[in-house]
């Protein structure tokens, strides 16, 4: 009697399923100085958003803390090196760099292992200007960054009550939480839609 022909194996998935979700919390600080020529502070942009204020950050890139924030929960959720380390500030490239590249690149990363983000909140801490009229703004552009309705992205503002150097106006804080979904690489590279890149204004990107 012939042998019976062995079963068919199924295909091995590319993509091996992760866990359902992943959580990553970001944090971020910069100290503020006055801008030029009474200091060495670069302009303060905060979720993309330039801030029109005296003092600046003190940052090899742009020194955009709720960015960095953002960027540094989706490299956590994901398990991955932070921002400081996938872009050292010992590297010229990331001289003056616009931080959306940053939250592009995480946002890459996720897609990659399989994870659609799902949602995103973040609190800055700034005690002048009021960020309350830009939140808005904020949420649009990390929503931009990371190919997910701005619904998805969520910042609130806050002062630190005039204690501490935040209080006191000399530096800029953000926390950030991202919580991550697993749908599989293919589904999660379709679902980012395609954006224009701007054109002039951009260095060259991680
Ligand atoms: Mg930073």
């Amino acid at each position: 009697m012939p042998a019976r022909p062995a079963p068919r194996r199924h295909a091995a998935r590319k993509t091996p399923a992760g866990p359902p979700f992943r959580v990553g919390h970001g944090y971020d600080l910069h100290r503020l100085e006055p801008v030029p020529p009474a200091g060495d502070g670069r302009a303060l942009a905060v979720g993309g958003v330039h801030l029109e204020h005296d003092r600046g950050p003190i940052a090899h890139s742009d020194g955009d803390a709720l960015m960095h924030a953002v960027t540094d929960a989706i490299l956590g959720a994901l398990g991955l090196p932070d921002i400081g380390e996938l872009f050292p500030d010992t590297d010229p490239r990331w001289s003056g760099q616009a931080s959306h590249a940053f939250l592009e690149h995480a946002a890459g990363l996720a897609r990659q292992a399989g994870y659609a983000i799902t949602n995103i909140d973040a609190t800055v801490i700034l005690e002048r200007p009021k960020v309350a009229p830009h939140k808005a703004a904020m949420r649009a552009n990390i929503a931009k960054a990371l190919g997910i309705d701005p619904s998805r992205v969520n910042v609130k503002g806050k002062t630190h009550e005039r204690v501490d150097a935040v209080g006191e106006g000399r530096a800029v804080e953000a926390h950030a939480v991202a919580l991550l979904r697993f749908v599989s690489a293919r589904r999660a590279s379709a679902a980012a839609a395609p954006r224009p890149r701007a054109k002039g204004r951009r260095r060259p990107g991680p």
